[in-house]
């Protein structure tokens, strides 16, 4: 099996240790063991980072699209050679299973690929003048160095995003991975030094999430933030940001709706949400998480989804028969029984779950709720986590009412064979993301962001390019 090796910082091409030599555990949550230690940045140590990646920005910018395509692609290669052992590191530290690993970074290449394809395609244009002898042009420029803050759940996926669109538009970027699961990150950012981005272009960095941001936010070689994870957070860096006026892209949490009608194939929905219910133990943003089934076909639908939950075979994520591995972390532990006891103390009904599985790791049992009240927490906040609380609706009316109830926009399901529904559905979900009939997001070319309080910007599709340029007119009289 691939060793786990202690993670060092990326600063200025170099992988070096933190400037104090603190270090943070790592922990593999299937079996409670530290398998290795990431080093922790400090102040001076983001004194060096900032002033690599301002160098290196310098550098990068001016390398046309076409060559930094060539190396991005490399980097894209890389990863595809490596898959095996990236995946393993990626289970032993996050604890999904190792196919779920394998396909994160077998994605993480094509989106490499196609940012890169993509920024050979920045564009401008020319705007035709009202007088004679000017001429009107419409450029796109790199913003600048970029500081990219990054969560656990998808240790390579949350960051190839931002750190590729960075690149192919000719940023720099500072990431604060995720201190989880700080290793799969660092293969990311490997396999773009292995490739040959120069010096100073890309930064990893690790620590206390809060002081990191605080002091990179403002910093006046930041032009840009970029953040994926909690709302809250969310809010006060994006408040932060805004009070510095950097651009920002905020992929904040969700809350699901996931809507079957009366006349869906009841089999088809069963299978695409429990697959994407329980997938990486529900730690996803856009995982479906408010069920609504139409009352006719509510009591089937209950009991063919239980039966799909007890199914998931749940363990440590490196053997090849686990479907489902721990969560994250013993706090997402806790989190879970939070919910579970505020549900069942407004009367909702446990079909199967409900628990932590064991006593070693932090596994958590596949989870069917009934009659959950909507006051109850799990239909309110955010789970991350393997719970699926169903509830049975009358009416078209009523079910959107209840989907768009929340603050939250991120993803939405739907599941019916009438194309009319599907359009009427897929029109009035307040959702950055739509899905219906099949699990349909998170390809590299298409747009991938929330509305509401799931944030702003896209971190896919051409839109996740255009987040990091800045948009300069130039009129000219007399050429
Ligand atoms: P958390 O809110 O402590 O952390 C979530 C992520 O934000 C982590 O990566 C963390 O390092 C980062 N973070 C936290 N405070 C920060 C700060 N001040 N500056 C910069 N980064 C900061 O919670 P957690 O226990 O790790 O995860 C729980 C919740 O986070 C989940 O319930 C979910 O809502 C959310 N989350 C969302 C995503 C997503 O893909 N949108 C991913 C991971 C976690």
């Amino acid at each position: 099996m691939t060793a786990y090796n202690d993670v060092s910082l990326m600063i200025d091409g170099t992988w070096t240790k933190g400037s104090k030599g603190r270090t943070i555990p790592v922990v593999n949550p299937a079996t409670e063991e530290v398998i290795g230690h990431v080093a922790h940045a400090e102040t001076a140590d983001l004194d060096r980072a900032l002033a690599a990646a301002d160098k290196g920005f310098k550098i990068w910018k001016k390398v046309s699209a076409f060559e930094r395509y060539k190396i991005m692609r490399k980097a894209a290669e890389l990863m595809r050679q490596r898959v095996d052992e990236i995946a393993t590191i990626m289970t032993q530290e996050q604890g999904k299973p190792l196919f779920e690993a394998k396909a994160e970074t077998a994605l993480a290449a094509d989106i490499i690929d196609w940012m890169a394809e993509e920024g050979r395609r920045t564009y401008g244009r020319i705007v035709p003048a009202r007088a004679e002898n000017v001429y009107q042009l419409v450029t796109k420029e790199p913003i600048g160095p970029v500081a990219a803050f990054t969560p656990w759940n998808f240790p390579i996926n949350q960051v190839v995003r931002k750190a590729s669109a960075a690149l192919a538009t000719g940023c720099s970027i500072i990431i604060k991975g995720p201190e989880d699961t700080p290793a799969s990150c660092a293969q990311l950012i490997k396999a773009f030094v292995d490739a040959g981005v120069p010096a100073g272009v890309i930064q990893l960095v690790y620590g206390v999430p809060s002081e990191i941001s605080e002091y990179l936010i403002p910093h006046p070689i930041i032009k840009k933030v970029t953040f994926t994870g909690s709302t809250p957070v969310g809010k006060q860096l994006a408040a932060l940001a805004g009070a510095h006026m950097k651009r920002v892209t905020m992929e904040l949490g969700g809350h699901a709706p996931a809507i079957v009608f009366e006349d869906a194939d009841l089999e088809q929905a069963v299978s695409i949400l429990g697959a994407n219910k329980f997938r990486n133990a529900g730690q996803v943003c856009v995982a479906p998480t408010r069920f609504l089934v139409h009352e006719k076909v509510y009591p089937e639908f209950v009991e063919r989804f239980t039966a799909y939950a007890k199914n998931v075979k749940v363990g440590n994520g490196l053997d090849a028969d686990t479907k489902m591995g721990p969560l994250v972390a013993e706090r997402r532990l806790h989190a879970m029984d939070t919910f579970m006891n505020d549900a069942i103390s407004k009367g909702a009904k446990v079909q199967t779950g409900g628990k932590r599985l064991g006593n070693k790791g932090y596994f958590y049992e596949p989870t069917v709720l009934t009659n959950v009240s909507p006051d109850s927490k799990i239909m309110n906040e955010e789970p991350f986590g393997p719970l699926a609380p169903i509830t049975p609706f009358k009416d078209f009316d009523g079910v959107m009412k209840e989907a768009n109830r929340l603050a939250w926009g991120l993803a939405a399901y739907a599941y019916t064979k009438n194309t009319k529904t599907a359009a009427a559905v897929g029109a009035a979900f307040e959702s950055g993301m739509v899905s219906i009939n099949h699990h349909g997001l998170g390809l590299p070319e298409v747009p991938f962001g929330g509305m509401k309080d799931s944030g702003y910007g896209s971190e896919g599709g051409v839109e996740a390019l255009e987040a990091y340029l800045n948009t300069k007119f130039v009129s000219q009289l007399g050429m």
